[in-house]
């Protein structure tokens, strides 16, 4: 994705008010990411560590909160996202409020994504060639494909009316 500014990224959530926004911290590393291999921007905030964050391409800003007790340990559970099955990361119950008039009725969406939103890197490891899939190089072009598509579609979730 293209890079984004702090301010682009605080004015981006469709589902957070302006103090929450104003008051997230940002990525530890924001000043060194690789731009090019992330097709969207997630992270946990550091001092409020139940909070996530997920900014798509638009930019388009979803605020997400974790279940209570942290992570479950297993991955029993695809992450929607990336759907990695080789990764050792959690995968937790991330749950957005809605935007505008529902979000202020408490009307959530669950969704589950990787505890650490690292399912750029995760789409981009290239698995074993196997009699199905013989390129994995091809594989990792697919999986991207696929991340791309299931994260921009992630928004109208949390904005369905
Ligand atoms: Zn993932």
């Amino acid at each position: 994705m293209q890079s984004i500014t702090p301010q682009q990224i605080r004015s981006s959530f469709v589902n957070a008010s302006r103090s929450e926004a104003a008051k997230l911290t940002l990525p530890k590393d924001f000043d060194s990411l690789d731009w090019n291999n992330l097709d969207f921007l997630g992270w946990r905030d550091e001092k409020m560590p139940l909070r996530g964050y997920l900014v798509v391409p638009g930019p388009t800003g979803i605020m997400l909160r974790a279940p209570e007790g942290g992570a479950r340990k297993n991955r029993s559970v695809l992450c929607e996202l990336c759907r990695d099955v080789f990764s050792k990361e959690d995968v937790l119950l991330w749950v957005a409020r809605r935007a505008g008039q529902s979000g202020r009725n408490v009307n959530t969406v669950g969704t589950l994504i990787c505890a650490d939103f690292l399912c750029c890197g995760n789409v981009r490891k290239e698995p074993p060639a196997n009699e199905i899939n013989p390129d994995p190089a091809a594989v990792v072009l697919r999986q991207i494909d696929g991340l791309k598509d299931r994260t921009a579609q992630f928004p109208s979730r949390v904005q369905a009316k």
